[in-house]
């Protein structure tokens, strides 16, 4: 292994199965704990202050650092015990729409449709929503082809996640997402606090150590959108975070 080197790892969902999300795809809180002591074992971690230092002085530093994206209530129930227990950090990238609109992010709306309902059923609610004009020119034929190839239940979820990310226009995507959410998940106001933290519990991230960073305001796919609306992204969404640690 080289040395002097940072490495940074990045974590989505972590928690333990849950039988109502039976298709859900999440690493398992128990095998993220025999991560750690892998990582810690094989590379170790770098402190917060040799981070901090590291980044204002520029001179390297060896070790891992640990990432969480996209302000998921498992990084405050599942994964702030266990970086507690073992005298860890880790930096916390919050996309901040869900505060305001009361919506899931499209993708984690189709990680809950899926992970709930299975891939074919999304699939199959898909095709009697989706209309031919929707679909971006050059995607076409692929959709046409892709619809009867689908076999297995692995199948209908890349199908869905290509349908919704690929082969529809983007000024369609949201309103066929939103139709497909009040079909399967009529609440869906009511989910955001169970799925996302909550401005009180970043604070107490940040209050144990944890650092909180900015992962823009709606999560778009930066580089399908133009220079304005990135730096919008941005400076919106560190102004957020800015107001959440301030708000003691
Ligand atoms: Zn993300």
């Amino acid at each position: 292994m080289e040395s002097n080197i940072m490495k940074s790892i990045m974590y989505h969902y972590v928690r333990p199965d849950d039988q109502s999300l039976p298709y859900f795809r999440h690493l398992h809180i128990d095998d993220f704990i025999k991560q750690l002591e892998y990582l810690g074992n094989e590379y170790g971690f770098i402190s917060k202050d040799d981070f901090l230092n590291c980044m204002e002085s520029k001179e390297p530093v060896d070790g891992v650092v640990l990432t969480f994206d996209d302000g998921f209530k498992d990084h405050f129930h599942y994964v702030l015990p266990e970086l507690k227990k073992l005298g860890l950090w880790g930096i916390f990238y919050i996309p901040t729409s869900p505060f305001t609109t009361r919506k899931l992010i499209d993708v984690h709306r189709i990680h809950m449709l899926i992970g709930k309902f299975s891939g074919q059923t999304i699939a199959n609610a898909l095709k009697n929503i989706i209309k031919e004009g929707m679909l971006s020119h050059n995607h076409v034929e692929e959709f046409q082809s892709e619809t009867y190839s689908r076999q297995n239940n692995d199948n209908s979820t890349n199908y869905v996640k290509r349908c919704l990310n690929y082969f529809i226009d983007y000024k369609y995507r949201e309103s066929v997402i939103d139709h497909l959410m009040s079909r399967f998940f009529p609440d869906e106001s009511c989910m955001i606090d169970d799925f996302y933290m909550t401005k009180s519990e970043i604070r107490e991230m940040n209050d144990q150590g944890m650092m909180i960073g900015s992962h823009t305001v709606n999560h778009p796919v930066m580089s399908k959108i133009s220079l304005k609306y990135q730096e919008s992204e941005i400076k919106k969404s560190r102004g957020f975070n800015s107001l959440v640690q301030r708000m003691g």
